[in-house]
Formats: structure tokens, sequence, C-alpha cells
């Protein structure tokens, strides 16, 4: 790619020759010139100013003008962390607020944990001398719990305002709350350039500053036709420098489809680094992401939305948009929540279109025609807080003392039946009494960073005497189904080695049985290897446990082992989801509230033995209601945990007998 002269104004150049300075000091300095080439640098003093001047302050700026990197720094260096005093900057996704700190560390010479440090669940790296925290939405969220007041906290960013999460938007009610009584705080409220008159008008006419970004023409190209196989397309498109989106279960078969093209043309094309990013990705693989392209390769990116707007990789010229995100969606009458794939809106594919004009021209190719683009997308994307369950944050806010929520201070309030169903499933977990106050088991609950059902399901765990096993159960079930490994040249080998797994009663003691087998080889990663299973993941499930096993502590949990039985086990799990119950009915199985068709993931070892009731951990819609991660339950316990919320009579025909196995349905026919 041959840039014209006038567009190199953004790049720097570090090959000078200045044979003086260390390795080190070379790579310093040319951060420093970096970030004395943002957007956002000749700014710094107005900024200050305003800051100064105003308690409350919107920042609106393109992504990658260097709000999130700079202004905590700028901050810094302005004295708003004398005292020990810490400037926190939220960040709606773990691998931001990650990166984004690692990112500032190295830009100030420090070592990440120190002065510059992150905080996301399940993993705290910061130490009493960190006064710039990065962290999640959701963290700082739950340090209202220990600091009503963040009175530690001179300044707070909201960043990625617009992303709107839940999280974020409880965040705007609360510090707007806190702000009036503590006006030594300082509120800034960073968003890319979406939305902002809200913030402002939201935060009594809080001023705006704009910092103007520079941008670059992207010429956008659509399809003549609907495709249907865009990830073929994807492919096709033989990208170069390039960004595209895809959906996070897709990407790492879509790297390895792109490498092996590339093998086969070998020596015809320019070598192609070819680079994931989404939100699981362990933390040494996405720093790859920002190492520069060495000259003549080219670099192409395959990443979910979020390098939308949460992470800048700089250099991109062409971006590929398949224009679909997965969404959460929720139904506020049967309580299902579920992940759906949609089209994205059209300020996200907007958003995906300007990552291509950051330092040069660039394309946006579109895979989906401009009538689709007119006609099939919604103008914006509705706020999360709109489409979720609210169980978690209910929770919280009780456990802050706040009882009154329909009268809380919501920049869009969640549907009214959405808050009243959180109310109902938190009572029938025991956690609210009738009158909707915390029950002492609802405090308790609400000290664990999960949610309310798998918060209940770990306590149960306490009367039924299998806190070591539930434990396990809940780390794994949080790693998101990324445990088992299935390459597509060894398929045949990967699920026999799944097979290998499988004990009677269901997923959740599957995984209960690779992570007791694992600890058997000495958290081996050969063991891992040799039976398909993801070393990471396993890691990522032991620090969670151990986090979690942390905690029971606090909320008097004896950890203890059931010793082999696993029917306290499943009680455990009954007692936390038995929301998510179904039965096997003429057909295929019924929700039993509500009487919804859903299906066994093909995945699962239950898929072919069809016991008569069991309890799903989540539902996916993919092409059809996938329980995902089902355990085979007896109607009977669900009386036993929640009397309150069953009645024998609908759990007629309680026998466990198994119905006759059902014919001739593939796993494919399933999908
Ligand atoms: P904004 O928050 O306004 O979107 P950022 O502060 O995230 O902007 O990014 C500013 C610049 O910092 C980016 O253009 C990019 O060059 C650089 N940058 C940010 N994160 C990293 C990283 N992890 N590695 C290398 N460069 C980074
Ligand atoms: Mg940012």
């Amino acid at each position: 790619l041959i840039l014209e002269e006038d567009e190199m104004i953004d790049f720097v150049s570090t090959d000078q020759d200045t044979p003086a300075l260390s390795q080190a000091e070379l790579k310093k300095q040319s951060m420093q010139e970096v970030r004395r080439s943002l957007p956002i640098f000749p700014y710094r003093e107005d900024l200050l100013a305003a800051i100064h001047e105003h308690q409350i302050l919107v920042i609106e700026g393109e992504t990658g003008s260097g709000k999130t990197t700079q202004i905590p720094q700028y901050l810094l260096e302005d004295g708003y962390t004398k005292g020990g005093m810490k400037i926190g900057c939220t960040q709606p996704r773990r691998v931001a607020a990650m990166s984004v700190a690692a990112r500032v560390a190295e830009e100030m010479s420090v070592k990440l944990g120190n002065e510059v440090g992150y905080s996301i669940r399940f993993e705290d790296c910061t130490s009493e001398r960190t006064v710039l925290k990065y962290m999640t939405d959701g963290m700082l969220l739950r340090e209202f719990l220990t600091e009503p007041d963040l009175a530690s906290y001179s300044v707070i960013i909201i960043d990625e305002a617009h992303e709107r999460t839940l999280h974020t938007d409880i965040l705007f009610g609360l510090i707007k709350d806190i702000a009036r009584f503590r006006s030594d705080l300082k509120v800034l409220v960073a968003s890319a350039t979406l939305d902002t008159e809200r913030f402002s008008c939201f935060f009594d006419d809080a001023p705006v500053f704009r910092i103007p970004g520079r941008r670059f023409p992207v010429d956008i190209y659509y399809t003549k036709n609907k495709i249907y196989c865009y990830k073929e397309q994807v492919l096709i498109m033989h990208p170069s420098s390039c960004c595209t989106f895809v959906l996070q279960e897709e990407i790492e078969a879509c790297c390895e489809l792109l490498q092996e093209r590339c093998r086969r043309l070998g020596s015809k094309i320019a070598e192609l680094l070819v680079l994931p990013i989404y939100a699981n990705l362990p933390s040494d693989m996405q720093a790859k992401i920002f190492n520069p392209t060495p000259p003549g390769a080219r670099k192409v990116v395959v990443a979910t939305n979020i390098a939308e707007t949460s992470l800048t990789i700089d250099g991109i010229i062409y971006v590929i948009d398949p224009g679909f995100c997965k969404q959460k969606s929720y139904n506020a009458r049967t309580g299902m929540e579920s992940l759906i794939v949609t089209p994205c809106s059209r300020a996200s594919a907007n958003q995906r279109a300007g990552r291509a004009g950051r330092v040069a021209a660039g394309k946006c190719f579109r895979l989906y025609t401009a009538w689709a683009f007119k006609h099939e997308m919604e103008e914006t994307t509705v706020p999360e807080i709109q489409r979720t369950n609210l169980g978690n944050v209910v929770l919280l806010l009780k456990s802050l003392g706040i009882n009154d929520l329909i009268h809380f201070d919501f920049m869009d309030p969640p549907p009214h039946e959405t808050l009243v169903l959180a109310l109902e499933q938190l009572y029938a977990l025991g956690a609210l009494n009738h009158l909707g106050e915390l029950t002492k088991l609802g405090r308790r609950m609400a000290e664990l960073p999960v949610d309310p059902m798998l918060s209940k399901m770990i306590l149960a765990s306490e009367q039924y005497k299998c806190s070591e096993e539930v434990l396990t159960i809940a780390a794994m079930l949080s790693v998101n189904n990324s445990i088992f490994y299935r390459p597509k040249d060894k398929v045949v080998h990967a699920d026999n080695a799944r097979m290998n797994f499988v004990v009677p009663g269901g997923d959740h003691l599957v995984l209960l049985n690779v992570y007791t087998q694992w600890v058997e080889s000495g958290y081996s990663t050969q063991w891992c290897y040799e039976n398909f299973i993801q070393f990471r993941s396993m890691r990522r499930a032991r620090d969670v446990r151990d986090q979690l096993e942390g905690l029971m502590d606090r909320i008097e949990v004896e950890v203890v082992s059931s010793q082999g039985d696993n029917i306290p086990i499943r009680k455990a799990v009954t007692a936390g989801y038995f929301y998510h119950t179904a039965r096997l009915s003429k057909g295929g199985y019924k929700t039993v509230k509500h009487q919804q068709t859903v299906y066994v993931h093909p995945n699962s070892s239950l898929f072919e033995e069809q016991p008569r009731w069991l309890i799903y951990h989540e539902l996916v819609f993919t092409t059809k209601e996938f329980m995902r991660q089902v355990i085979e339950i007896e109607s009977g316990w669900l009386l036993e945990v929640a009397p309150h919320y069953y009645k024998s009579k609908e759990l007629e025909d309680s026998s466990s007998k198994k119905m006759p196995r059902k014919q001739g349905k593939t796993k494919e026919e399933l999908g």
C-alpha cells in the first residue's frame, strides 16, 4: 500500500539515527512523540481548564483520539492524584481495561499493577500504589458496596459511555447522586461521537467538550445482492491491513481458514499476519495485534465488535463488515434471556467503517446491500438495560440500600415488567422478603460477583454439603463454553476425547469431571493437549475458582466435598436454577413455567439421552432455542428447593422414568 505524502501526518518516524540512546530510551522517546501526535494533545490545556471549572463534563471524541489513554495521564500530571487519591476509568469490556492499562503503564514507564493498574472480575491487578485505575464498569459498581461515596477517588471517568451497557447506565444514576454531596469529585463522561447531547442532558446540562477528530474519507461498498454465507466472503475479499468484524465463536475458524488459504498461495502473496481479537483472548495474544507489521507484510485483524470503539489498532486501511453482532435479548414475560445474532445498528456500522479512515483514506466493504443498511438496520443499538435480566443489578442496588427502584434516576428506564420480574425472581430465590427487602441470604448472595442464580447455587451447596464441587462447577460455567477444543482436522479425535469425559447426570458433572482430572494431572498443559481441552480456559477456571473460594470465608460457607455423591450437587444446581426447568413431553422439551419449546444443544452429553426433567444453564438462540449446559433432575427436588415457586400440580407425572428414546433425529438436523 502506498501512501501519499500528505496522508502520512499520523506516522511517526522512529528510525532516526540516534545511536547514543538505548533501545528503551528510544522506545520511550517515540512513545512520547506518539502521545503528542494524538488529536487530543492540542486540547490538553483547554481540557484541564474545563475540568477545573466544571464538576461534570461530557467529552466527545472520535475513537483513537486519545481519550482513554491520555486523559487520566493529563489529570495525574495536573495533580489530581495528590495525597494518594485515585483516578478511576471504567470500560465496558475486560479486554479494553487490561489492554489500555498495559499501554498507559508502558507510556509512563511503570510496571503494570503499580501506579497504573486494572481491575476486572476475578482479576485484580492493582496495588497500594495504584493511582490510575482502569476497570470494568461492573467492578466500579461493586466498589460502591465497600465505598458508597467512592471517597478514595478524585476523578471518575465513565468511558465508552455510548456503549450504554447495563452497568454503565446504573453508574450514571449512582454517580450523579454522589456528585451532589461530593463537590470535590470530578466526573467525566467520555464517548465516541454519538449521543453526547443526551449525556449532557442527563447530567443537568453538563457542558460537552469536543475533540475534533482527524478522519480521512472512507469509501463504502455494498454488495449487490444479499449474502448468505458471509464467512466465505470475508475470505474472498483477500484483505490487507484490514479489520474484519465477525462473531467470537467464528473468529478462530475464520483465522484458520485465512491461514490455510495463505499457505496454499505460498509465495504468490506477501506475508499475511492473521490476528484474532475478542473478549476472552488471553492477554499475551491480545498484545500481538498492536505490534507493528513488519515491512512488506500485511496484517489482518479478525475482531468482534470490541474493535468497534474500545480498542484502536493503528494502520487499518480496509474494513470488512458482515453487519452482524450478537445481542442479548430478554423476554420479560417469560424471563428468558437469549443471545441472538442480529444485524448491527447503523451507528455500529458507521463506527466500524470509521476504523478504516484513521491514518489514511480507506475502504469499507459492507457485506450487505445498501437497501439492508437503510431498511433492515436500526438507527442505534437499544441500551442493554432495556433488553436484559436485571436480577444482578437489582440485588446490588438493594444491597446499597436503594429500595425504591421504580424512581431510580435511569437515563432510559428499563421496562416496568423487567423490573418487576427481577424482583419476583429475587424473591423466589430467597434474596428478598415479601416486602422487597434484602434478606440475610440476599446479602450473602450480593457478596459474590456472579449472577443471582449462580450465587444461590453456591450458597445452596452449603446445605447440601458439596461446596467443593459446586465451586468448581461455577468456575467452569463462567469460562463460557470454551473448554473443549475441536480443531477442524481432528474432529473425530476431539469428539472421542470429549466422550471420554461423559459421566451420567449431565454437563455440569462432565465439567466437574474434566476439572478434577486436570487437577489430578497436576494442572498439566500436556494433559490438556492430549485430551483436546483448552489449557487457557482451564487456567482461567482455576483463577475464578480460587477467587470464589477466597470469598467463601466472607459469606461463611465451609468448603466441603460430597465425596462422589452427585445428588447433592444436582440439588444445589436446582436450588439456583429452578427457573430454568424444562420437561420432556410429546415431541420435545418445554419450559415448565411458560411452555416454550426448547432443545438440548447437540454438544450436550444429554443430547441423546433425553431425560424427563432437566435444568439448563443458559438458552442460546441460533437456529432454534438451544439449552446449553443441561443437568438431569428429579421433579420432586423442585418442591424441595423452591416450594413457594412450584406447586406440585404443575409437576404432575413426576416419575423419573425416561421416555422411550426418540428416533431419527440427527445432530445435523438440529443445527
Ligand atoms: P480513544 O479512547 O479516544 O479511542 P485511545 O486513548 O484508546 O483513544 O488511543 C489513542 C492511541 O493510543 C491509539 O491511536 C493508539 O495509537 C494508541 N494505543 C492505544 N492502546 C494501545 C496499545 N495497547 N498498544 C499500542 N498502542 C495503543
Ligand atoms: Mg477509548
